[in-house]
């Protein structure tokens, strides 16, 4: 059975590999050409990794990133989603450099398509900036004399986008015949000594594969898959980070007529116990908001959203310029707790590994969870494509594990961190916006700046290291 499961997914991946062959071609809009050149990897056309037959889990941007590299390297799987279709839910999404850096080395071709989909500032000599900084109490610090300070640098470059656009770009890429809907993962039972993991399904069907790459969100299964048989089972829930948003997509004109001069480029509200951050998406056409309210209080509701009334929201922004609560309650007058994963003490059990908000959901704060999920899809798509045998799976999710795992774990805390500082409740910066600036201007400097090229090395080396200690 083993043998002829391992002949039929050579065949696959020679399948997809000719798939691949024909999206390689002819990448348009390039930005980053010099970090493309880095990656080895898009240009092999070795089937070797055709052994193994990956089990995505999730078609979020996780999962969608991650299947738009294992195509790139030529990895065949199959993607599991629980929805009837792709997520269409709307949202602003901003990615850093980083980001957009990981999108090149993972398809050149999807990041010509990000291009045309993504919106800047709207004004022109603020491409570089990431947002302005504002109080939000009423008048927006004009009373005390404050105009609104930029914060980014030499190396970001402002884009957003809507959450459903770039998911479109994504799934462009992805043969149908690699998607299977309406496929809720209830169990996933590993074998390991066979190199083989059995998933199981609501509808009660059953699917196999060598090995499942759990990117199925914040609440996933695979997460518990992972944390409670390596030994950390009180690290499998996620925490509540203390505050909840509102979010929303209004057009820009309505902004526009609200909030004035305030409107149009991004810009990041701050004051005691809120952040309210407003950036242009759909070209400059609509703008995005989310706004938070920190919390002392646990969150009590059953669900992970909670409709409240208009009086409720405008209580939760009392301390707030009412231009800016009008906006926000242009919205629906729901709270989305925010929850995170604080602690993930290791990414990987035996054939399950996790990618995206099941390994590391974080705070909204340094917009860096999808970005960071992009850059999981990268690492993981690249040291699977030099996988030779299911054998060398252990290696490849050590190597991942050891190369992502610090940074991402990073993002989470230092997300939080930042929330704590935008809501004035870090003594050492208080309601002094001029301080939160300067660190606002340094902070993202590590995020955006990195270097994914030296990771992919990494990974590479690390594999062959564990791979010899087997
Ligand atoms: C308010 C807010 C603002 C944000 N802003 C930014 C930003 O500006 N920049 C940024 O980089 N990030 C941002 N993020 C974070 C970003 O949205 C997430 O990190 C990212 O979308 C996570 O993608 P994912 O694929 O890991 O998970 P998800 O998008 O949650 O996808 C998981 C998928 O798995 C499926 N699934 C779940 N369970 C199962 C199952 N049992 N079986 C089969 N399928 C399953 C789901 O249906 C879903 O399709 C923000 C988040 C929030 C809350």
């Amino acid at each position: 059975m083993g043998v002829v499961l391992s002949r039929l997914w050579r065949l696959l991946g020679r399948s997809l590999s000719s798939k691949v062959a024909t999206s390689a071609q002819a990448p348009t809009n390039i930005k980053s050409a010099e970090s493309v050149e880095s990656c080895p990897s898009q240009s092999s056309t070795s089937s070797a990794n055709s052994f193994i037959h990956i089990a995505i889990v999730g078609s979020g941007i996780g999962g969608l990133s991650l299947a738009v590299g294992c195509l790139r390297n030529n990895v065949s799987f199959t993607i599991y989603e629980s929805a009837a279709q792709y997520s269409v839910i709307g949202a602003g999404v901003g990615l850093g450099p980083n980001a957009l850096r990981a999108m090149a080395l993972i398809s050149p071709e999807l990041r010509g398509l990000y291009d045309t989909i993504s919106s800047g500032n709207l004004s022109q000599d603020k491409l570089h900036v990431a947002m302005e900084a504002l109080y939000a109490e009423p008048g927006f610090g004009s009373n005390r004399g404050w105009t609104p300070q930029p914060f980014g640098a030499p190396c970001y470059e402002r884009t957003s986008a809507h959450r459903r656009d770039l998911l479109n770009i994504l799934t462009s890429q992805i043969p149908a015949n690699v998607v299977q809907f309406n496929k809720r993962v209830t169990e996933i039972q590993q074998f390991p000594d066979e190199g083989r993991v059995v998933l199981s399904f609501a509808d009660g069907t059953t699917a196999t594969a060598t090995a499942v790459i759990g990117c199925d969100g914040v609440k996933g299964v695979s997460r518990g898959v992972v944390l409670s048989p390596a030994g950390h089972p009180e690290e499998v829930a996620p925490v509540f980070s203390g505050k909840y948003a509102y979010r929303s997509i209004v057009p820009m004109a309505t902004a526009e007529r609200l909030l004035g001069d305030y409107a149009g480029d991004a810009k990041c509200f701050n004051g005691p116990n809120v952040n309210v951050m407003t950036y242009p998406i759909s070209s400059g056409t609509e703008c995005n908001i989310v706004a938070c309210k920190f919390t002392d209080a646990p969150w009590m509701h059953p669900q992970w959203t909670h409709r409240v009334t208009e009086e409720a929201v405008r209580a939760d922004f009392s301390n707030v310029d009412e231009r800016l609560v009008t906006l926000i309650t242009c919205a629906e007058p729901v709270q989305w707790a925010l929850h995170h994963h604080i602690q993930t003490s290791i990414y990987y059990h035996g054939l399950v590994c996790l990618l995206g908000d099941s390994a590391h959901a974080t705070t909204p704060h340094q917009a860096s969870g999808a970005s960071m999920s992009i850059e999981d899809a990268l690492i993981l798509s690249h040291v699977l494509g030099v996988v030779n045998d299911w054998k060398e799976l252990s290696a490849a999710f050590a190597a991942y594990d050891a190369v992502r795992r610090p940074r991402a774990q990073r993002i989470v805390r230092t997300s939080q961190e930042l929330g704590a500082i935008y809501a004035c409740q870090d003594p050492h910066y208080g309601e002094d916006m001029g301080k939160i600036v300067k660190n606002l201007n340094e902070r993202f400097l590590w995020i955006w700046e990195h270097d994914l090229g030296a990771d992919m090395k990494s990974v590479r080396s690390i594999f062959k290291e564990k791979k010899s200690e087997a």
